[in-house]
């Protein structure tokens, strides 16, 4: 598959955050362990926003649009750090796209990238301090080096690098957040952006292999 309409990059945008809201008793877990705990409880509300404004405008222009309405619903409605964090990879995102209207890799590479810029400039995180970063980073890169168009095949690796650098984020002291006071015992424990990461480009990958 080479590319996907409007219509399907929104309904994929809706499994995402069905997906993210079904994750909430995991991240909540993952959360719990090193950080405040709420974790799932921002995320699934900021996804219950997006699929809410989602489902408000039946005609979204262009793909921009579709991906902006994510991001503007999540960085408006959740709290804690994950808030702008997690909208800003929508909303920085979508900022790389113009008026297009079908989704494709090199698309999809470019609004990652752009989102992941952002989270960098505002968040300053770096990959190694045991953030999202860590997941969000080597995504991007395994797509930016990605050769052909296939979307699905883009995306099982995407998924993959998101998931090694989850497990990566165990060996790491947190330089950010609640965990960072933990210093080495946070050592172990998964960080819980990172995990969201994970399952939104597992979700993804998903939506577009049935
Ligand atoms: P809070 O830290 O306010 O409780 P959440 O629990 O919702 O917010 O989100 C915590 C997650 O946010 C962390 O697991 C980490 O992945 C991510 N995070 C925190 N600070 C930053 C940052 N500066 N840059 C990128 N990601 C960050
Ligand atoms: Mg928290």
């Amino acid at each position: 598959m080479n590319d996907i309409s409007i219509e399907s990059s929104k309904n994929m945008l809706l499994k995402v955050c069905q997906d993210i809201i079904d994750s909430k008793p995991l991240l909540t877990e993952i959360d719990s362990k090193i950080g405040d705990g709420d974790h799932g409880i921002g995320m699934a509300g900021g996804c219950e926003k997006a699929i809410d404004a989602l489902r408000q405008q039946e005609n979204h222009p262009d793909l921009r649009s579709v991906f902006n309405t994510v991001g503007m619903a999540m960085m408006n409605s959740m709290g804690g750090a994950s808030g702008v964090i997690f909208g800003s990879v929508f909303m920085g995102g979508s900022q790389a796209l113009s008026n297009q209207e079908s989704l494709n890799v090199s698309l999809l590479t470019r609004l990652f990238r752009a989102g992941l810029d952002l989270v960098k400039q505002t968040g300053k995180a770096q990959p190694g301090d045991k953030t999202m970063v860590d997941a969000l980073e080597p995504a991007v890169l395994v797509l930016e080096s990605y050769q052909g168009d296939d979307l699905v095949d883009a995306l099982a690796q995407a998924k993959a690098a998101a998931a090694d650098g989850v497990e990566k984020t165990k060996n790491y002291v947190a330089r950010f957040g609640r965990a960072k006071s933990l210093g080495e015992r946070a050592i172990g424990y998964q960080d819980a952006g990172a995990t969201s990461v994970m399952i939104i480009f597992t979700s993804m990958h998903e939506f577009l292999s049935h």
